[in-house]
């Protein structure tokens, strides 16, 4: 049982191993140290072993809840790509956004495809703002769940990408919305995108400052990205007050409200490590927290889609005329 437990803490590759995070070169027997991680044969870094949360370096050492089950560092982005078809702790990470990203990869093409004539280019720019951004993040989300392993500036560089990708989507999410609100409104319409881009500018900016990225920052990242989705409540509340409250019933509010609990419910979810932290060691592959994250992600993205769609369809097929 001990020997079996030291197996599955070490990485083998070929002639080299990993161990507790450092790089240790087997030769004739002998254990050396080597330190410069790029020394290894990277051609061989293809058999490895999960290890446990103990013995990840501390870059990688996220969530201590998920007590075994991480790929080693992995210095190959072949090997890297490889393990989306194995098990760990980032499997359902990856596959939960490279679905994700892909649905919306398959609707942005059916919606370019099958949009009848009469719809204006401006229709179409802002569905495919929001499609962009869809796929953006959900495909640098899939990126970096797969590179993460590599090595510690590799880990660095995406997740600031992953990231940046959030708070695109939110831009990308929260344009259609102001668009078709303010459908025949030209100057509410482009002070709001304005507002939209402005804060997002400052988002993307923070999002990308060394501070935001560390592990232990979660909070304060939950923090960023609810505060940017709330202002979306400015002009909701804007058309509420001007247009009336049975226009937002046209308008599938009930829809937008769920997308709102989908993504906030995901937001909880995420900073609060349920149900991991209930069941330490038993969600380290499937149902942790960040994989129920993900996945609230995608549903909420769906649920604003259909929302949208059918705002642009009820201006679109002339239930609300502009006057000029
Ligand atoms: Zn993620």
């Amino acid at each position: 049982m001990v020997e079996e437990t030291g197996v599955r803490q070490r990485l083998v590759f070929d002639e080299n191993i990993v161990k507790n995070g450092e790089a240790v070169e087997i030769n004739n027997n002998e254990e050396t140290t080597c330190p410069n991680k790029n020394g290894l044969h990277k051609e061989h870094q293809s058999i490895w072993e999960v290890l446990d949360y103990e013995n990840l370096p501390e870059w990688l050492r996220d969530n201590e809840y998920l007590k075994s089950n991480h790929r080693p560092i992995v210095q190959n982005y072949a090997a890297c790509f490889r393990s989306i078809f194995k098990l760990h702790s980032e499997t359902g990470n990856i596959w939960t956004h490279l679905i994700g990203c892909l649905i919306f990869v398959a609707i942005a093409a059916y919606f370019w495809v099958n949009t009848e004539g009469h719809v204006s280019l401006h229709d179409k720019l802002v569905f495919l703002a929001f499609f962009a951004s869809a796929i953006l993040c959900l495909g640098l989300s899939t990126l970096f769940h797969t590179v993460c392993c590599h090595s510690a500036e590799v880990f660095v560089l995406f997740r600031k990408l992953d990231y940046l990708g959030i708070a695109v989507m939110i831009i990308g999410s929260m344009i259609p919305m102001v668009y078709y609100w303010f459908y025949c409104e030209t100057i509410p319409k482009l002070v709001y995108i304005s507002m939209i881009v402005v804060l997002g500018s400052v988002v993307i900016y923070v999002t990308l400052s060394p501070i935001f990225g560390q592990n232990n920052y979660r909070h304060l990242r939950a923090i960023v990205f609810a505060s940017m989705s709330f202002t979306i409540l400015i002009p909701a509340t804007h058309y509420a007050l001007t247009h009336g409250i049975y226009r937002l019933h046209l308008d599938r509010f009930d829809l937008f409200l769920l997308m709102g609990f989908l993504y906030i419910f995901g937001a909880v979810v995420y900073t609060t490590r349920i149900p991991e932290r209930f069941f330490p060691g038993k969600c380290d592959i499937w149902l942790h927290s960040h994989q129920l994250f993900h996945l609230l992600v995608v549903l909420g993205a769906i649920t604003h889609y259909i929302q949208a769609y059918e705002m642009a369809t009820h201006r679109l097929n002339g239930h609300m005329k502009c006057s000029n």
